[in-house]
C-alpha cells in the first residue's frame, strides 16, 4: 500500500534508487536503459558531474530568494546564456518551474500583450488537433488531445484546433511535401478568417510534435508559411519547445531549423535535464516593449519563478550543451539510431512509420501497413509495449498518440545525447525484443 497519489494510482513500479550515465537502476539492482530521457527530460543522462556540482554549490551558498524581493546571479546568468543563444531579437524571459507552467505564461502573456497595445478584444487562440501543451487548465484546453481533455471539457476555454503537419498520415498521393505543408498551413489562415482576425491572439504549435504524435517533424515551407499568416492577421506565434527545444532536434532551438522568429517559445524539460524543475518563455522585443511602455507589469508570476538552484542547474545544462561537440554528436547518434531502426524494423509488418528529428525520434504502430489502419485502441499495444520494455530494462514512451482525435499507437524515443554507439545497438535489440513480445504474430 502507497500513501503516493499519482495518475496510475494502481501501477506497481520499480523504486529507483540510482542514476548512472544513460541508466537508471531499480532497488533491485536491476538497469534500465533510459531510451526516452524519461519524457524527453534527461538530454545528459543521470549522473552528470558538472550539473550536480552546480546544483550542490548553489544550494551551500544561497538555496532560495523570492523574487518579489530580489534577483539572483544564476537567475540573471540563464537569462543572458539563453538570449544569446536564441536566434532573433528573443531578449527577454520569464522563468517557471515547468512546461504547463511557461505556457500558461505565453498564454496570458499573449492576451495581456494586445491590452497593452489597445486592443482589447484578441483573446481567442488557435491550435492543432495533434498536440500536447500540459494538464493545467489553459495547457489542456490549448491542447487538441481529445482523451486528455475529454472529462474535463466544461472547464477548458475555447480553443479551435486545425490540422497538425502529419505528413505520413495526410499528404495526398502525388502531392508534392511543398504543397501539403502549404495546404495544412492555409487551414490556420481559413481559421482566423472565419473567428475574425481581430479577435484571435495566438496560435500554438509544437515545432516538432512530441507525446501525442511520437515526433512528427514539419514538412519544408510549412512553418515559413504559418509566419507570413500569422503576420498577415497580427497574431502572435508561440512555439511550444518543452519536449523538442534544448538541443533534442539537433539545434539548441527546434525552431532554428525552420528559419522563422516566434514570439513567444516555451522551453522546459531539457533546460533543468532533470536535474532540477525549471522552465521558461523566452519573449519576442516586440512583446517586452509594449509591456514595459504600457503598465509595466505582466499580471502573473509564481512562488518558484527564478529558484536559484533551477537557476543554477540550467545554466549548468547550457554549459554542458554548448559544449563544442555535444550538436554534432546528436547528429551522429540520430544518424546511427536511424539507420538501425531501418534497418531492424523498416519492413516490419505493424511499424507504419519510423520518424523525427535529431534524437527524437517516433514509431507509428500500425495494424495494417498497406492501409495504415491503427490497432484496436482495445489491444493497448503501446501501453504494453512499455511494460514489456520495462521487463527488458528498457524505457521507451509509448502513450498518447492521436489519430483522428482518438489514441493511436506510438512509441518516442528520446535517448541522453551522451549515450554511446554501443547503447543505441543495445536499444534497438531490446526494442525489437519488446515488439515480440507485444506482437508474437510478426517477429522483426
Ligand atoms: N508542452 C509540451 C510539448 C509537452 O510535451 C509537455 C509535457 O510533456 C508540456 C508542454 C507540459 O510540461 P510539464 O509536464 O512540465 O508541465
Amino acid at each position: 500500500m502507497t500513501h503516493v497519489f499519482h495518475r496510475q494510482i494502481h501501477a506497481d513500479y520499480p523504486t529507483a534508487v540510482a542514476g548512472d550515465g544513460c541508466y537508471i537502476v531499480d532497488a533491485d539492482g536491476r538497469r534500465y536503459l533510459d531510451a526516452s530521457g524519461g519524457a524527453a527530460v534527461s538530454c545528459l543522462g543521470h549522473s552528470d558531474r558538472h550539473v550536480i556540482d552546480a546544483v550542490v554549490a548553489q544550494l551551500q551558498t544561497l538555496p532560495f530568494a523570492h523574487t518579489g524581493f530580489f534577483t539572483n546571479r544564476p537567475l540573471e546568468r540563464l537569462a543572458d546564456m539563453l538570449t544569446t543563444a536564441a536566434p532573433g531579437p528573443l531578449d527577454h524571459v520569464y522563468f517557471v518551474s515547468g512546461g504547463s507552467e511557461a505556457i500558461e505564461a505565453a498564454l496570458k502573456m499573449a492576451r495581456q500583450y494586445f491590452l497593452e497595445i489597445g486592443q482589447p478584444a484578441r483573446s481567442r487562440l488557435i491550435a492543432r488537433r495533434q498536440s500536447y501543451h500540459g494538464n493545467t487548465l489553459g495547457a489542456l484546453a490549448t491542447g487538441g488531445n481529445q482523451w486528455r481533455r475529454a472529462q474535463f471539457e466544461p472547464m477548458l476555454v475555447d480553443v479551435s484546433h486545425i490540422a497538425p503537419c502529419y505528413e505520413y498520415r495526410d499528404r495526398a498521393e502525388g502531392e508534392s511535401l511543398e504543397d501539403y505543408g502549404r495546404r495544412v498551413a492555409d487551414e490556420l489562415e481559413a481559421e482566423i478568417l472565419r473567428l475574425g482576425p481581430e479577435t484571435v491572439a495566438a496560435f500554438v504549435a509544437e515545432p516538432v510534435v512530441g507525446a501525442t504524435a511520437g515526433a512528427l517533424a514539419p514538412v519544408p515551407g510549412y512553418f515559413k508559411r504559418i509566419r507570413e499568416i500569422c503576420d498577415r492577421y497580427g497574431v502572435l506565434l508561440i512555439l511550444d519547445e518543452v519536449m523538442c527545444g534544448m538541443g533534442r532536434t539537433g539545434s539548441l532551438f527546434a525552431y532554428e531549423q525552420e528559419g522563422i522568429v516566434p514570439d513567444l517559445v516555451t522551453v522546459a524539460k531539457g533546460l533543468g535535464a532533470g536535474y532540477q524543475p525549471i522552465g521558461a518563455t523566452l519573449v519576442h522585443d516586440r512583446l517586452y516593449d509594449a509591456f514595459r511602455d504600457g503598465t509595466g507589469f505582466f499580471q502573473h508570476g509564481h512562488t518558484y519563478m527564478g529558484h536559484p538552484a533551477a537557476c543554477a542547474a540550467a545554466v549548468a545544462v547550457q554549459e554542458r550543451l554548448t559544449e563544442s561537440g555535444m550538436m554534432p554528436g546528436v547528429d551522429l547518434r540520430s544518424d546511427q539510431l536511424f539507420a538501425a531502426l531501418r534497418d531492424r524494423f523498416g519492413g516490419h509488418p505493424h511499424v507504419g512509420d519510423i520518424r523525427g528529428r535529431g534524437l527524437f525520434i517516433g514509431l507509428e504502430f500500425v495494424a495494417d501497413r498497406a492501409t495504415k489502419a491503427p490497432f484496436d485502441p482495445a489491444r493497448g499495444v503501446g501501453a504494453t509495449l512499455k511494460k514489456a520494455a520495462m521487463a527488458e530494462g528498457l524505457m521507451v514512451y509509448p502513450m498518447g498518440g492521436t489519430i483522428d482525435g482518438r489514441r493511436g499507437d506510438h512509441c518516442l524515443i528520446a535517448p541522453p545525447f551522451i549515450i554511446s554507439e554501443a547503447q543505441v545497438a543495445e536499444l534497438v535489440d531490446k526494442l525489437a525484443a519488446a515488439l515480440d513480445a507485444v506482437l508474437p504474430e510478426a517477429k522483426a
